[in-house]
């Protein structure tokens, strides 16, 4: 049977399938450290998983109302837009299951057919995927390790058209860990103020940030009223399987997002909604040691990769991702990672899962426990050694 030409666009998140295969071998018995997949693991807060099951023992198992409850949009907009710098009301918040659907809506949104959308690469597949998807032109930007990963304004310049439509940012960044800081923001707001594209400002790992702080390119200048910030409970609250998302926008984008949430999934549920206000009133307990936590294992990763012959990593100054420059080894990227997790036993990211700049580098996360990052390092240091 036939499939709609659009699905050959639909690309994929290669974290799935590396987990896929590291459980495969797991059945067989085999031992594996994942470092592959992004995921927290801190248990989700107890205030929570508490409010969640209270929600559902009070009968709140019905479908809610699309963007989400006016309870949880209000306190977003108080607590998330001034960490930005910006003035929110509840109704430019909108909730969804897990924060990929703001991209989703964002691009299906804005992009259509013949448009560009800028977006960075190495970076979180799906951008390039769902512009490919909407019939858009994807173009990537590179982010160099040379420029700290950070944003080549040049690139950009020389390739806003008036074509462009959307310009995604990333910061902190997956796969990086590269952050912008004010002054490069700055000068991007300003190459792009003349230009007629809406910006998609990917903030999920907003309070992962050791070095600097978190800067939004929607603070500056004019720049809020064409900026869909996304962020989400995954990451900060270590809430992944709760799916809890949501986006800060222009309020003349919301009708639009709000449709594509009837057309698609109706709502978010009402329980979880009710666990995430709850996560949000612990979060002064709860985010600190998990970024405290998270400084300790950079540290340990990052000068682990360094003490490993032919490796070189920089050290994130965000997000929970090592992004270490492995081409010494004259292999590619994706044959180093397949012989890490077979036979090496640690499942971790070829960095041309995020884009053909991430050709030499591998991704690692350490979102997960000391132990198993220290196992990870002694696997990974004598699986290179037998290269
Ligand atoms: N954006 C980036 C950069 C991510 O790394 C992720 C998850 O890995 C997401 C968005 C999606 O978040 P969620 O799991 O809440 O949909």
């Amino acid at each position: 049977m036939k499939l709609a030409k659009r699905m050959s666009r639909l690309g994929t998140e290669t974290a799935f399938e590396v987990l896929a295969r590291a459980q495969q071998l797991e059945r067989q018995g085999r031992d594996i450290v994942h470092l592959e997949i992004g995921e927290p693991d801190f248990s989700s807060p107890a205030s929570a998983i508490e409010a969640g099951i209270a929600g559902l023992r009070s009968g709140l198992t019905k479908y809610t109302t699309t963007p989400g409850l006016l309870e949880l949009r209000t306190r977003i907009a108080e607590i998330e837009g001034p960490r930005r710098g910006l003035q929110l009301s509840p109704e430019q918040v909108v909730v969804t299951p897990g924060a990929k659907p703001i991209m989703f809506y964002t691009i299906l949104g804005t992009v259509e057919e013949g448009d560009e959308a800028l977006y960075p690469d190495p970076g979180f597949p799906i951008y390039e995927s769902m512009i490919a998807f909407a019939g858009g032109k994807p173009v990537p930007y590179p982010l160099r390790e040379a420029n700290g990963f950070r944003l080549d304004l040049d690139f950009i310049a020389d390739h806003l058209t008036p074509r462009t439509r959307l310009v995604i940012l990333n910061s902190p960044s997956n796969p990086t860990g590269g952050v912008e800081d004010r002054e490069s923001l700055g000068r991007l707001a300003e190459l792009l103020r003349p230009a007629s594209a809406w910006v998609l400002s990917d903030e999920i790992y907003s309070h992962f940030i050791y070095e600097g702080s978190h800067v939004s390119i929607a603070s500056f200048d004019a720049m809020a009223a064409r900026t869909v910030i996304l962020d989400g409970f995954s990451k900060t609250y270590s809430m992944t399987g709760w799916r809890l998302g949501f986006g800060l926008m222009p309020l003349e984008l919301v009708p639009h997002v709000t449709r594509l949430i009837v057309n698609s999934v109706s709502c978010t549920p009402a329980f979880t909604q009710k666990a995430s206000l709850a996560a949000l009133e612990t979060r002064a307990h709860t985010i600190p040691p998990m970024i405290d936590e998270y400084r300790r294992r950079r540290e340990i990763i990052v000068d682990g990769l360094n003490a490993i012959g032919g490796v070189r990593c920089v050290k994130p100054a965000g997000s929970f991702y090592a992004f270490p420059n492995v081409s010494a080894f004259g292999r590619s990227s994706k044959e180093i990672a397949d012989h890490l997790l077979d036979p090496g036993g640690v499942a971790c990211l070829a960095g041309t899962a995020f884009g053909h700049e991430g050709e030499g580098y591998l991704r690692l996360s350490f979102a997960t426990a000391m132990e198993k990052i220290r196992e990870g390092l002694s696997r990974i240091s004598s699986a290179l050694a037998r290269l």
